[in-house]
């Protein structure tokens, strides 16, 4: 597959401390002049911005983390790409209810509709119009694609203990369609294929993008997302903290998103939480 090898680039999509919110369709790409002084000077503001920031200031350090940073940079200042979002999304939708079994008219069906119904009016300015999917799947898992498509597996339905858990989940996938990590994440791969020289259109290479880790930022920026959407909706934050209590005690690399490396622990997590509920 063409952009195979590109899987296993750390691919942070989405480190954006103010963020940015793209009318559709996005726009055209441009081109600027790549100078290490803008760079230097773009992750300099980033971190004077991280360190006032709820959790990543103190968990995410080290030169991994500095070129993921300046990738994402890159991506976004220089490499705007259009990829046809809506088209790509609705051909990978094809293909996810061609190879997994959705399901409709069950239980997990009603609570799942219930939570969305609650969710997504208070929404601020949504950038998408949110389509979600169930999916019979032991696995322990939800999934948002580019679009404002979502999909949740009846194994995370057997796994919460309460409504306002899913809800979380729920919100955490809207976050992380709203604040375009997926998209950032192809933009991401196309940009980097072109740098090396290799141009190629963009084929419906999605279990790489799903496959792959959206990365610690945007975990934790999904977290933050669907900890407030949760609360303005009316369901307890606290039970957010239930989940990853819960989840940690079965921390692996195939549980929530297949989990990786470069996914944040449920601990770290569940403590940038309690900070975001404390400070209200
Ligand atoms: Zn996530």
């Amino acid at each position: 597959m063409r952009y195979r090898s590109l899987a296993f680039i750390p691919l942070m999509a989405g480190f954006t401390l103010v963020p940015v919110f793209h009318a559709q369709p996005p726009e055209p790409p441009k081109q600027k002049e790549l100078s290490w002084d803008v760079l230097l000077k773009r992750y300099n503001d980033l971190n004077a911005a991280t360190a006032t920031d709820h959790c990543s200031g103190d968990q995410i350090d080290g030169l991994a983390s500095l070129f993921r940073n300046i990738e994402n940079q890159v991506v976004d200042e220089y490499a705007n790409i259009d990829i046809g979002e809506m088209n790509v999304s609705a051909e990978w939708h094809r293909q996810i209810i061609r190879e997994k079994p959705i399901v409709t008219g069950t239980q997990a069906n009603t609570v799942v509709d219930r939570i969305m119904r609650r969710l997504v009016p208070k929404m601020q300015n949504p950038v998408y119009r949110h389509q979600y999917w169930v999916v019979r799947s032991d696995e322990i898992n939800a999934f948002a694609i580019m679009g404002g498509r979502l999909y949740v597996h009846t194994g995370i339905l057997n796994f919460v203990n309460s409504e306002d858990e899913l809800a979380f989940v729920l919100g955490h996938e809207l976050g992380h369609n709203e604040k375009r990590h997926c998209v950032r994440s192809v933009q991401k791969m196309v940009f980097l294929e072109s740098a090396l020289g290799e141009y190629g259109a963009l084929a419906a290479n999605m279990a790489n993008v799903i496959g792959a880790p959206f990365g610690q930022m945007d975990e934790y920026e999904a977290d933050e997302y669907g900890l407030r959407l949760m609360r303005a909706a009316g369901y307890d934050p606290n039970r957010a903290l239930d989940f990853f209590r819960k989840l940690k005690t079965r921390e692996s690399y195939d549980t929530f998103e297949k989990l990786t490396r470069s996914h944040p622990y449920s601990a770290q997590r569940e403590n940038c939480l309690l900070k975001i509920i404390n400070e209200g």
